[in-house]
This record gives structure tokens, sequence and C-alpha cells, in this order.
């Protein structure tokens, strides 16, 4: 897999579908990994934060998400050729774990969020077992208890939609406490999926915009 540096945070040049075969094989190895997903504001704030610094190296698969991070690297003149999106990369993957009747845990957002999103995608993804659900607010208290839900579903992937930079510190701290296929941190994914906040439309996505 071809890796480019942009500012300091590296990135596998992959298309979608390569990122999909590439998670799956990942949540096959059982083995603590985890996905980032950093757009250039994640970029810029891993240059001045050394513990996400640290997080975004320990990450199995590193997808540039927008446009803004394949622009930087046309202009550093170490071209990305592939923008993936975080959300069309889980929505995709999804989409191939349900044909498989594989697992999920949905893990983060506002209180509400995740079962909603839960609802719509068992819709959309009748194959797709939800396992389980949990917002991204809970306190240091409530952690052990989580950590615990997880571990007793054992889902071959974990979402965790906590916002950067907390989103990638907690995979690294927790990845040798979890049994999960893989986790992915995805930022406001859920929020999609539960249809509370909109997509910009697609001509403007197509632009970059
Ligand atoms: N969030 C969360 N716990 C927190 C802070 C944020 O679950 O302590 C959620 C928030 O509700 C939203 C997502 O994380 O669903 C952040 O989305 P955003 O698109 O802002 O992600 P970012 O651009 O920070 O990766």
């Amino acid at each position: 897999m071809k890796k480019i540096s942009v500012l300091g945070t590296r990135f596998d040049d992959i298309s979608i579908p390569e990122a999909v075969e590439a998670a799956l094989q990942l949540m096959a190895e059982k083995k603590g990994s985890y996905v980032v997903t950093p757009n250039p504001e994640i970029v810029l704030a891993g240059r001045k934060n050394r513990k996400l610094a640290g997080a975004l190296r320990g990450a199995a698969l590193s997808l540039p998400d927008g446009v803004g991070v394949v622009l930087a690297s046309r202009i550093l003149g170490t071209p990305i050729t592939n923008r993936v999106p975080g959300i069309d990369f889980a929505t995709a993957l999804l989409s191939r774990m349900s044909d498989r009747g594989m697992s999920v845990f949905l893990l983060g957002a506002e209180e509400g969020v995740a079962e909603t999103a839960a609802d719509r995608l068992s819709e959309r993804f009748p194959g797709l077992r939800i396992l389980g659900t949990n917002d991204g607010y809970f306190s240091e208290y409530d952690e052990g208890p989580l950590l615990e839900r997880i571990n007793e579903a054992e889902p071959d992937l974990l979402t965790v939609c906590l916002g950067s930079p907390k989103q990638e510190l907690w995979m690294r701290t927790n990845r040798d406490h979890l049994r999960v296929g893989l986790m992915a941190g995805l930022g406001g994914t859920l929020d999609v999926w539960a249809g509370v906040t909109k997509r910009a439309p697609r001509k403007w996505r197509r632009l970059g915009l």
C-alpha cells in the first residue's frame, strides 16, 4: 500500500473499495487495529499535539478525509490520488459487512443519535448485526462498564465517533483492552447516518466544497 506523508501525517493512498478490503482484512486479524480519517484540521493539530501525532501514527489505516488533504499533498509535490471521506468509507464498509452478516457497535455522538442511526442502518443494511450503541459523552466513571459492554458484544467493528482528538486518543489508549475486530474514528458520521446533520449536495461534494 502506497503511503504519503502530508505535513507529518501519514496517509494510505488507496481507493474506497481497497480501503474496505483492507478494513475487512484487519477485522479478521483482530489485533486491536484502528482506522483514522484525518482532515486538514486534524493534520495541523497533529503538528502541535504529540499525543495526537502518536495516535495517528499508531493507526493501521489512515484515510484522507476531504479535498483539503489531497490539495495539500499536490502542493507539496507528493500527490494523493484518492480522497476517501470517512462517511463514504464507513457506509461502503457496512454494506459489505451486511452481505456477510457481520456485526457493529455504534459509539459516539449526543444521546439518542446512535440509536436513531442504528434504526436507520438496520433498514438500509438488513444483514448487519448491530450489537449495541452508546453516546459519546460518557464520564470516566462510566467508561469501565462501557468497555465491558463492548467486550461482551465482541463486534467486528466499533465506530468511535467522539470528534478529534478525543476519538484518536481513545482508540490508542483502549486498543489493548477491547475485544473488537477493528475500530474506526469517524467524527460526525453517526449524525449523518441518523439524519441529524445533512451532507452537502452531491454536486458541491464532487467539486470538493
Ligand atoms: N462528540 C462526542 N463526544 C465528545 C465530543 C464530540 O460524542 O466528547 C461527537 C459529537 O456529538 C459529534 C462528533 O463527535 O457527533 C464530532 O463530529 P465532528 O464532525 O465535529 O467531528 P470532527 O470534525 O471533530 O472529527
